[in-house]
């Protein structure tokens, strides 16, 4: 089973192998670049080979980058809109230098546009930022829909990967709080939620679960994390989760309000709930 959460880089690549050992993971997510989206540092080659090491001896699952919250693809704005591709272009040249297998973004906010304006603004920044040549795979993330954030529903993900030239560059990254907050009921019906995304979209372009509880109600459009187990999707539904056919040989990111201890007891619990 591959479990992780993540973790921060700011210390470097290898450190943050460390820490992932530290709390009993196989896998993590970092932050492509600062959160707020301030530029990057240089790449210092010897501290990814570190990193490299750390992850081969220990038989890790594949990485997951997480681009920059601030970012807007689906923004009119041109200065919004070109700050997004380029940020993006930047960090997707870097982690397809360093093989990082997955690039995870939140698509973006039409902010009144409406969504199927700003659905065709993200299909043309990835078809500037991918040129087909890279093996970084692109995730959009399912998103809780607050406010005016593309991502809600399936048929908006389906609708992006479909305007995408290099699509077998492009998968999904479900997270759990989000789609329970969007109104997809997977904790009476996950089955059935499975089901619609292998018909609207394909489980085969399924490739990273963030796992995490919510605070907040079924369908609120509310995007707040809570604790394995202090919120409404609780326990039992977690534990279906990491054990369903369809999804249990993927790669598990928490992104649980925790620091590294908590993590690192969310993990062991996790260990003990896997059939
Ligand atoms: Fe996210
Ligand atoms: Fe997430
Ligand atoms: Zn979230």
């Amino acid at each position: 089973m591959y479990i992780g959460c993540h973790l921060t880089i700011a210390k470097g690549y290898k450190r943050a192998a460390e820490l992932a050992l530290e709390v009993g993971a196989n896998v993590f997510q970092f932050f492509s670049r600062n959160p707020r989206g301030s530029s990057n540092k240089e790449l210092d080659l010897e501290d990814v080979e570190g990193m490299k090491e750390i992850l081969k001896e220990n038989n890790f699952g594949p990485l997951l980058a997480h681009a920059p919250y601030i970012i807007n693809l689906a923004s009119h704005k041109d200065r919004i809109y070109g700050m997004a591709k380029g940020i993006l272009k930047e960090d997707y040249e870097r982690l397809n230098q360093i093989s990082i297998p997955y690039f995870n973004f939140h698509p973006g906010n039409h902010v009144g546009k409406g969504s199927e304006y700003g659905i065709q603004r993200i299909i043309d920044g990835l078809n500037e930022i991918i040129t087909g040549n890279e093996t970084t795979m692109i995730l959009l993330e399912t998103m809780a829909g607050k406010g005016t954030e593309i991502g809600r529903n399936f048929k908006e993900l389906k609708a992006i990967i479909d305007g995408v030239k290099y699509d077998d560059l492009i998968g999904v990254c479900l997270d759990t709080c989000h789609i329970y907050s969007a109104g997809y009921d997977i904790v009476e019906n996950l089955d059935g939620v499975l089901e619609e995304f292998d018909d609207i979209i394909g489980l085969e372009r399924l490739k990273a679960i963030h796992l995490n509880d919510s605070m907040v109600e079924f369908n609120s459009r509310k995007d707040r994390h809570a604790k394995l187990g202090e919120g409404t999707i609780g326990l039992n539904a977690i534990k279906a989760i990491i054990n369903h056919p369809a999804l249990r040989d993927l790669p598990f990111y928490l992104e649980t309000p925790n620091q590294l201890d908590g993590y690192k007891k969310e993990i062991e619990l996790l260990k003990e709930l896997r059939d």
